[in-house]
């Protein structure tokens, strides 16, 4: 049985060409590394002081623009709460699929349980649907109840954005990934497909046409 993790669903929502190479056929391609280094490094950052390692050492290595942005994460609000994990595991079951993925951390108060998701680059455009919300909030849901928010933390605007958890929200997003995981498990991949503007930003454009 699949396990689906969010950019599994993503990634089949936006192309189901894009999947098959991906996940299917399991080809690599080569992606523009700076961004990704940067947000490794400032995830790395982050678990070791929420595990309450001692970092000293590695916030000297960090450039200017590093040192910025780790400086927002670590004086964000969120940052300050009681952390109950951090690059946390879960996973749940939603009918006969299961998903999941890895938390950046997941902290609480006296009011509710926060999932935090560190950004170096955009928060998604529509961030309540997001997959990785979605998932993130149901897994999430499944072991701590629904006193629950998702926060992503923007570190390149410095800024948060906070997403409410309810029970219809429950029903939509179960229904939403349910969908989804039939459409993936019904999928044949087909040798042609249409192209669109989509394909101009797509790492498997090489192959593809
Ligand atoms: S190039 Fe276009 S059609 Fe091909 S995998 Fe990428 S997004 Fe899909």
């Amino acid at each position: 049985m699949n396990n689906f993790s969010p950019n599994m669903l993503k990634t089949f929502i936006s192309c189901p060409k894009k999947y098959d190479f991906k996940y299917l056929q399991k080809i690599s391609m080569p992606q523009k590394m700076s961004n990704f280094e940067k947000g490794k490094k400032i995830h790395a950052l982050a678990n070791y002081y929420l595990r309450g390692d001692n970092i000293d050492k590695f916030e000297t290595v960090l450039n200017p623009e590093e040192k910025i942005i780790w400086n927002n994460l670590k004086n964000n609000e969120y940052l300050k709460k009681p952390c109950i994990a951090s690059e946390y595991n879960l996973s749940c079951r939603i009918g006969e699929y299961w998903i999941g993925g890895r938390l950046d951390a997941l902290v609480k108060d006296e009011y509710n349980y926060y999932i935090l998701d560190y950004k170096t680059g955009s928060i998604p455009k529509n961030p309540e649907y997001d997959f990785q919300t979605m998932v993130y909030l149901l897994c999430t849901y499944r072991k701590f109840g629904d006193n629950l928010k998702f926060i992503y933390i923007d570190l390149k605007n410095n800024q948060n954005c906070s997403i409410d958890f309810s029970q219809e929200k429950l029903q939509k997003y179960t229904k939403i990934i349910e969908e989804t995981c039939d459409k993936i498990s019904k999928f044949v991949p087909l040798e042609s497909t249409s192209h669109s503007s989509l394909c101009n930003l797509c790492e498997y454009k090489k192959i593809c046409f």
